[in-house]
């Protein structure tokens, strides 16, 4: 940069030598009081130590922060330096400028440091992650399970009625598009964070797990409670949402160190997928490349195993008050698959629980600690499945991720001092635009697509009284379409022969669509609006909608970003001022 600007006006050389360097926590963050966080400052190019300095509202930030200051004269992998305070605190509410120089390379940013009040508002806080839960996922679960009469809705999902609201803001602080663990991750440490980054700021050094790292709520409520903590997911227990209550490393692909992470926790109950890395490597289905036993490990710590829908019943019982379910050595299937279509991975995995029977279970056991707890459950699959454009799924996955919902809301009638929260971590690019009636008269499937007035109504039945559509090939059924995708051939079906897998690779590498589909009748080729790097469709920018009811649930309002929902969870959990 000071090389550069060398052959710059001065008045250009001022503004741009004023911004070189990188501080973490960015400008604009809001730190929990008491929450440990690294602090780093990455200069632009080589400096001397001597020439550092690093204030913190104009005194020397070590003195500030009660912290030995790393000087790093040459990053690896770079010709330059960095400043580095591991676990620094700021203990009093307030505003706090950082300025860091190094000659004419300077920064300063400003840190709103908060506090909350002194007594919990929630003993108990749940908080549901549908992955990917957009707008059309809600209203699609909404029209498929209470169905609709002369445009009203029949009935209202468990999520619909509960009473606050708030848009949310879900870019990632390297781009306005995200992924699951930079969302989730603002949620669960009140940091935003770049694409793939979990419980870090992402740093520019190769390893990704000495990044700056931020506390997480999993760690908030061991530093300040004696809470208990549950994880549900459909997902791999490493998956990115999951993993953002307890993990820190700059790449959410770091699965058997995520794994590690989850042991060091210990959260009392955790339910999901995602055994593969939780056993050593000599074990056939192992992704771990050492002899490490998650599994005999958490045995090892009084933790009851459950392998199996039938195992995790049998659980229920257990005194231990801690349990470890592993339904499946990757991503569970889905309730399509699992309890109407036998497909996907049923057949080896034919007894696993759904969400309902998880979130049942892990309430029951979590609400034996006197003190509380904090449970978080993931509808993975909603997302799972958007990503394939496999609609019937993922709008299945929404109403058995809302019945999940159901279970708390019958949980907080015995326990008020329960706050729910319901959101999505991001968007899909996702829409219902009317229905598909195959009795509608036209040689191509497209004539089948009836629009305004000519879509009138699915006819989706649901004579058990589940909540769940009896089947999802209706005659009339919900027309959905991304607005974005790979090469694929659109079939106009439910995809009842498992997942729909719209793209495979080439020999040159490249997403072509998936030659599979081209024999179902009426199937068209339709091609791709993304790179041809992309196998599936696509995350969405637009805002998602986060529900919540309960102890502080009107602390949500309006725009929010996903980082501000922390400071929401925070304030009910007390968690600042520290009170032990
Ligand atoms: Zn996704």
């Amino acid at each position: 940069m000071r090389t550069l600007c060398a052959t710059l006006m001065l008045t250009t050389c001022l503004g741009t030598a004023a911004q070189a360097a990188t501080v973490y926590p960015l400008d604009r963050a809001t730190i929990l009081a008491g929450s440990p966080f690294d602090l780093k400052v990455e200069f632009d190019g080589a400096v001397k130590a001597a020439d550092v300095m690093v204030t913190i509202n104009g005194q020397p930030a070590a003195k500030v922060l009660g912290k030995d200051v790393q000087f790093v004269e040459k990053e690896a992998g770079t010709e330059a330096s960095a400043v580095l305070i591991r676990a620094a605190t700021l203990a009093k509410p307030g505003s706090y400028t950082l300025t860091a120089s190094a000659g004419a390379d300077t920064k300063s940013v400003t840190w709103d440091v908060y506090g909350t009040p002194a007594t919990a508002k929630a003993k108990n806080v749940i908080f549901f992650l549908g992955d990917g839960l957009s707008v059309a996922h809600r209203t699609g679960a909404r029209l498929m399970s209470k169905g609709m009469t002369e445009g009203k809705a029949n009935g209202r999902l468990n999520m619909d009625d509960l009473d606050h609201m708030a848009f949310i803001g879900t870019s990632a602080t390297n781009a306005v598009a995200t992924d699951s663990a930079n969302t989730m991750s603002a949620y669960m440490t009140g940091h935003k964070t770049a694409v793939n980054a979990l419980g870090v700021y992402a740093d520019r050094t190769e390893d990704s797990l000495d990044d700056p790292r931020v506390e997480t709520i999993a760690e908030a409520l061991r530093r300040t409670t004696r809470k208990s903590i549950g994880v549900v997911a459909m997902s791999e227990l490493e998956d990115a949402t999951p993993a953002a209550v307890f993990s820190h490393t700059r790449k959410r692909a770091d699965k058997a160190k995520i794994t590690e992470m989850i042991f060091d926790l210990k959260p009392e109950v955790l339910l999901g997928g995602g055994s593969a890395f939780f056993l050593p490597k000599s074990v056939p289905g192992s992704k771990r490349k050492d002899d490490k036993d998650y599994i005999a490990a958490f045995k090892d710590a009084g933790y009851t195993l459950a392998t199996s829908a039938s195992e995790l019943e049998a659980a229920k019982g257990t005194n231990s008050g801690k349990i470890l379910g592993l339904f499946h050595t990757g991503n569970m299937d889905t309730y399509l698959d699992r309890v109407q279509l036998k497909k996907g991975t049923v057949g080896k995995f034919p007894d696993q629980p759904g969400l309902v029977e998880m979130t049942t279970v892990a309430l029951g056991q979590l609400a034996k600690n006197p003190d509380g707890f904090f449970l978080m459950v993931e509808g993975s699959s909603i997302d799972k499945m958007a990503h394939p454009m496999d609609w019937e799924r993922s709008m299945v996955e929404t109403i058995e991720f809302d019945q999940a919902i159901g279970v708390a809301r019958d949980f907080v009638k015995t326990h008020p001092d329960t706050l729910i929260v319901v959101t999505g971590d991001h968007t899909h690019g996702v829409s219902i635009i009317g229905t598909i009636d195959d009795n509608k008269p036209g040689p191509e499937m497209r004539d089948k697509i009836g629009t305004y007035a000519d879509a009138g109504f699915p006819n989706y039945t649901d004579e058990n009284k589940d909540g769940y559509p009896d089947r999802v090939d209706v005659s009339r059924r919900l027309a959905i379409f991304s607005s974005n995708f790979p090469d694929y051939y659109e079939t106009f079906q439910p995809k009842l022969d498992g997942p729909f897998v719209p793209a495979v690779q080439n020999e040159k590498k490249e997403y072509v669509a998936n030659e599979a589909y081209k024999s179902v009748p009426g199937a068209v080729l339709r091609i791709g609006n993304l790179p041809r790097s992309d196998d599936t469709a696509v995350h969405a920018v637009d805002d998602v909608v986060l529900q919540a009811t309960g102890p502080s649930a009107e602390g949500f309002k309006g725009y929010m970003e996903e980082s501000d929902v922390y400071r929401v969870l925070a304030e009910a959990l007390a968690l600042a001022p520290v009170k032990k």
